[in-house]
């Protein structure tokens, strides 16, 4: 079945119904908690995005951030402290842009 990894997003082949993660790799930075710690790929620049495309993943950014924030309350260290710097980077990043 195809899935998409819980830390890099991308679709993969799940061997497993309860497989989460597209790798090793991946699999290794969740149980370390550094999901989207600066591990993710930037986009494929020929792939060009309409207007609509780009303010509803910057929606979802924001989505993403708040999310961030509110997990890292509610969980355990040190992922917490993980999970409080990227949300934190991601408002930023959001607010530097303008977004
Ligand atoms: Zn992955």
């Amino acid at each position: 079945m195809i899935k998409n990894c819980e830390i890099c997003g991308r679709e993969y082949v799940a061997q497993r119904s309860t497989a989460k993660y597209c790798s090793n790799r991946c699999r290794l930075m969740a149980q370390r908690g550094v999901a989207f710690n600066g591990e993710l790929e930037a986009p494929d620049v020929r792939v060009s995005m309409t207007q609509e495309e780009v303010l509803s993943l910057v929606g979802r950014a924001h989505d993403a951030a708040s999310d961030l924030s509110r997990a890292s309350m509610l969980t355990p260290a040190p992922l917490c402290l993980s999970l409080k710097a990227v949300s934190q980077k991601l408002s930023d990043a959001l607010r530097a842009e303008g977004l």
